[in-house]
C-alpha cells in the first residue's frame, strides 16, 4: 500500500477539539484538511482548508467531500451508519466502517469485548422495567443503567443506589435498549491510547504501538485530570498496554483506539469503554510525548511509520470546562505565568457549563510539583 504523503488532503468527520488538534498536527506536516460538521466555524473547521457544514445524513454532500480527499478519518463516534456505508466504497475510511459500527453502540462494544475474552464488568441488556428489575436483583445495587447508543461523558447514565429507585430510573431512561452494569468500586481509572498502522512488520503483523497509560479522575462523569507517568505498579501498566494492543488487533483498527479501564481494589483490570479516535485522556501527549496521539493518528491513517511514544516529562492534564467562565474571561495571563503550564483553547465561543472549552498541561520534573502548580492554576481560575 502506498503511503499518503504530505501535500495530500485528509478528510475529518466531526469538527470538535479532537479534530482540531488532529488538523493542527496534519497542517504541521504539510497536509491539507477538509472537515464535515453541521455547525459553521467549528473548532476543527477553523484549522481546515475546507469545511462542509451539513448534517451527517446529507449523503450527496458527503460524497462530494469524499471526492476531494485522499483518506477519511473521524474524531467522534456518533456518525450515522448510512454515512459510513456511503463513504466506505468511495474513499479509504480509517479506522474502517466496522470498527466504528462496533464501538458506536455500547452493547455491540460489550459483546465484542466479551466474545473475545477481554475482561469487563458483568452486565445485562434490559428493554423494559421488568427486565431492569430482574437484572438489578441479579447484579445487586449499586449498579448503573446506560443507554446503548450515543453515550459519552456520562450522558445517558443513571446510577442506581436503591432498588426502590428502579421505576423512576426506567421512566427517565428515555431509550429502548439499556445496558445495566455492575457498579465497580474501582481503586483507579486508567486509559491507554494505541495506534495501529499499516506498515507490516515481521509475521505479517501490523505495527501496533501503545502510548504510556494515564491515571484519570472524573468529576460529574466528565474527565477532570489525567496524569502520566501513571502512579501505578509497572506490572499493571504493562497489562493495560497489552490488553489495549490486543483490542486494537482484534478490532482490526487502522488508526487509534483508546481503551478506558477500571482498576479494581483486587488489582484486576476491567475494560470500561473503547473509542476508535484520539481521546481526551491522551491530550497530554501533545505536549509531553515525542509523538502526539494526533500525529500518530495521521501517521497511521496515511500508512506512514508510527512515531515514538516516549514520555518526555511528568505531566498533568486538566480540562477547562465552560464553568471556568462563570465570572467572565479567566485570567489567562495569570495562568500562563505558571512554570511548565501549556494552555490549549479550542476556539469555542460559547462557554456553557460542562462544555469542554480547552485544557492545560503542566510539565514538571515530578508529578508532585505538577500537582502543586495545578493547585495554583485552580486558585487563579477561582476554583
Ligand atoms: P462512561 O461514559 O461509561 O465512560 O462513564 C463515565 C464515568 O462514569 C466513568 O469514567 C466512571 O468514572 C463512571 N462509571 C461508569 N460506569 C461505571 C461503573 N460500572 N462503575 C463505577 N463507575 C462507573
Amino acid at each position: 500500500m502506498n503511503p499518503i504523503l504530505p501535500g495530500s488532503t485528509i478528510g475529518c468527520l466531526g469538527g470538535g477539539q479532537l479534530g482540531r488538534m488532529f488538523a493542527l498536527a496534519a497542517r504541521k506536516m504539510g497536509y491539507r484538511v477538509h472537515t464535515v460538521d453541521p455547525t459553521p466555524d467549528s473548532p476543527t473547521g477553523q484549522i481546515s482548508d475546507q469545511e462542509f457544514n451539513v448534517p451527517f445524513t446529507d449523503i450527496a454532500t458527503l460524497i462530494e467531500f469524499a471526492r476531494g480527499v485522499d483518506v477519511v478519518t473521524y474524531e467522534f463516534e456518533n456518525i450515522p451508519v448510512e454515512a459510513l456505508d456511503a463513504l466506505a466504497p468511495r474513499v479509504a475510511l480509517r479506522p474502517g466502517r466496522d470498527v466504528l459500527y462496533t464501538t458506536q453502540n455500547r452493547l455491540r462494544e460489550k459483546r465484542f469485548l466479551q466474545d473475545n475474552g477481554f475482561p469487563i464488568a458483568p452486565f445485562y441488556v434490559v428493554q423494559n422495567e421488568v427486565e431492569l428489575r430482574e437484572a438489578a436483583q441479579a447484579l445487586g445495587c449499586p449498579c448503573v443503567l446506560k443507554t446503548a447508543d450515543f453515550g459519552y461523558d456520562g450522558k445517558g447514565q443513571q446510577k442506581i443506589t436503591y432498588e426502590s429507585d428502579l421505576t423512576a430510573v426506567w421512566k427517565r431512561h428515555d431509550a429502548y435498549t439499556g445496558v445495566l452494569e455492575a457498579w465497580v468500586p474501582f481503586a483507579a481509572e486508567l486509559s491507554v491510547v494505541v495506534a495501529r498502522g499499516q506498515m507490516l512488520v515481521e509475521d505479517d503483523e501490523h505495527h501496533t504501538l501503545a502510548f504510556p497509560p494515564t491515571v484519570n479522575e472524573h468529576e460529574n462523569h466528565i474527565l477532570a485530570t489525567s496524569v502520566a507517568p501513571a502512579p501505578l505498579a509497572d506490572s499493571i501498566l504493562a497489562r493495560a498496554q497489552s490488553i489495549a494492543t490486543a483490542i486494537a488487533r482484534e478490532l482490526d483498527v487502522i488508526g487509534l483506539v483508546a481503551v478506558e479501564f477500571f482498576l479494581t481494589k483486587r488489582g484486576d483490570l476491567l475494560v470500561n469503554e473503547l473509542a476508535p479516535r484520539p481521546h481526551n485522556s491522551g491530550h497530554y501527549s501533545f505536549d509531553a510525548c515525542v509523538t502526539s496521539q494526533f500525529e500518530q493518528q495521521l501517521r497511521a491513517v496515511c500508512g506512514l511509520p508510527l512515531g515514538e511514544t516516549r514520555l518526555l516529562s511528568p505531566v498533568l492534564m486538566r480540562n477547562l470546562l465552560g464553568d471556568v467562565w462563570a465570572n467572565g474571561t479567566p485570567d489567562w495571563s495569570g495562568l500562563l505565568a505558571l512554570p511548565g503550564l501549556r494552555l490549549h483553547l479550542y476556539g469555542k465561543s460559547e462557554p456553557r457549563p460542562g462544555r469542554k472549552m480547552g485544557h492545560y498541561c503542566v510539565l514538571s520534573p515530578t508529578l508532585e510539583r505538577a500537582r502543586e502548580i495545578d493547585a495554583e492554576a485552580q486558585r487563579i481560575l477561582g476554583k
